[in-house]
């Protein structure tokens, strides 16, 4: 996986250094010799991450970093501050930044590689989230970039995977001021904490007595409720190609022992942070899939939904020779409902008129709110004569208990009337097929409602 890396620092040499070790890991690198160089080149999405030195004259990067983090336009985009002090406070201040990572100069090989190839494989999930949550911001759920940016990363859920005793009471004393952490030594038992509680990061040691710790990395990759929990593990010294081999199963971060306090905390609230942001950003995608195909008010399909499955159908029953049925259902003087009881009870109405059209079908039929007090339900598989009988059903079942409105102080007797059509053979469309229905439904509508009526050509 390839992507374009811009490197910032005001010294050449230290520029062309980290340049050169990117580009023979086939990363494409930018250049900017300052922070006013390098916002440019973010805002017109001309890099995947940023890889930016502390100490610059002007603006350093911290301050490049936040005005990144700022800006909804270039927010998303990765930055990692590279620092020459190991001083803990310039982590903290880097994460207050709002940066995704850190490295420390000088700066190792291995952790330079690891990291940014981890945030690349992120960003490209992210991105694409992003791109689709875009829509949603669109569609007025609000920005989740927003959001995200202001999570501080603490208080997250923790779990500890760590047979060593002194080991784990360090890390658990560590983090327990500032986040929720339970600790597991049973690598077996982990995978169903995991899987049960969801945490947002699982920490896990990578020598376990008798268990290879990259299997509960790969396990808890490999299943659907533990594929999105952020993994951090901890490594010896020498143990780098295992630090590898753990980053290609999808590992988001490491830490060498003996673990360093600071290290320890900043590396856990960068992954709780990023956990969070993705988790938003899915749940913003999520809303916005179904806000573009369900009806708010009554749960069903909406219009969009039935068009874009409509011509499929059809095109399927001609195509296998199989019959399919349409139905139209109209609520009987539902305005004179609305105008009697109020707006709310007609809306009590039509979730209830709803509720029992969908439960007197099949779940393969589609049902949608075609508009205001119609829906539409299409039937695969289903001749004339079967979708009649159905319709008939939900005529009895709509007429034979009044609805309850008025948070069930009242209620009010409803009818509906029913038009019904078949698929009749090549040429037949959705509106074709939509048509007689509505034919149908008028001529049930005018011979007096509370009724059903079949097309006429075809019965
Ligand atoms: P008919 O038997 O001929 O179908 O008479 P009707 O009164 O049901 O027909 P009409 O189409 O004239 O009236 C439908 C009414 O449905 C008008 C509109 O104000 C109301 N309506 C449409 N959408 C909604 C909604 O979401 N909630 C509520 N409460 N009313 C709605
Ligand atoms: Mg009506
Ligand atoms: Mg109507």
């Amino acid at each position: 996986m390839t992507a374009r890396i811009l490197v910032v620092d005001d010294i050449l040499p230290n520029l062309k250094l980290l340049e050169a070790r990117l580009t023979a890991e086939y990363f494409d690198v930018v250049t900017a010799m300052s922070g006013t160089e390098a916002i440019p080149i973010c805002q017109q999405g001309l890099c995947d991450i940023v890889l930016t030195d502390v100490m610059m004259p002007g603006m350093d990067g911290f301050e490049l970093c936040r005005r990144l983090k700022d800006d909804p336009g270039t927010a998303h985009i990765p930055v990692v501050i590279v620092t020459a002090l190991d001083q803990p406070s310039d982590r903290l201040k880097g994460l207050d930044a709002g940066a995704d990572d850190f490295l420390t100069k000088p700066v190792n090989e291995i952790a330079l590689v690891a990291r940014v190839r981890s945030l690349v494989r992120l960003k490209a999930v992210t991105d694409e989230l992003r791109t689709r949550a875009l829509t949603s911001r669109d569609l007025g759920i609000g920005d989740p970039l927003i959001q995200a940016a202001a999570d501080s990363g603490l208080d997250g859920k923790v779990l500890v995977v760590d047979d060593r005793a002194s080991s784990a009471e360090r890390i658990v004393a560590t983090l327990s001021p500032h986040h929720r952490v339970t600790l597991e030594p049973d690598p077996q038992h982990a995978l169903f904490v995991s899987a049960d509680e969801a945490p947002d990061l699982v920490i896990v040691s990578m020598d376990l007595a008798g268990y290879d710790g990259l299997r509960i990395c790969s396990q808890l990759r490999s299943l659907d409720r533990t594929r999105n929990i952020s993994i951090l593990v901890l490594a010896e010294q020498d143990d780098s190609t295992r630090v590898l081999r753990a980053l290609d199963l999808g590992v988001n971060d490491y830490l060498v022992r003996p673990v360093d306090r600071n290290e320890l905390l900043a590396r856990v609230r960068t992954q709780v942070r990023r956990k969070r942001y993705a988790d938003r950003l899915r749940e913003t995608v999520h809303a916005s899939i179904e806000l573009a195909i369900v009806d708010p008010l009554t749960g069903l399909h909406n219009r969009r939904y039935l068009d874009s499955h409509f011509s499929t159908m059809v095109e399927e029953a001609l195509n296998r020779g199989r019959p399919m049925s349409a139905m139209v259902l109209d609520v009987d003087k539902f305005k004179a409902i609305n105008d009697t009881y109020g707006h709310d009870a007609g809306d009590d109405v039509l979730r209830e008129f709803a509720q029992r059209v969908r439960r007197s079908v099949r779940g393969v039929d589609l049902v949608a709110r075609f508009g205001g007090e119609e829906i539409v339900v299409l039937m695969p598989d289903t001749p004339l004569e079967t979708a009649r009988l159905a319709a008939e059903r939900i005529r009895e079942r709509v007429q034979g208990e009044p609805f309850r409105i008025h948070k069930g102080r009242n209620s009010v007797p409803v009818t509906v009337s029913i038009g019904v059509s078949s698929v009749e053979g090549l040429g037949e469309t959705p509106q074709s097929l939509l048509k007689r229905a509505d034919l149908a439904l008028y001529a049930a509508k005018s011979g007096g409602r509370n009724r059903v009526i079949v097309n006429a050509q075809a019965a």
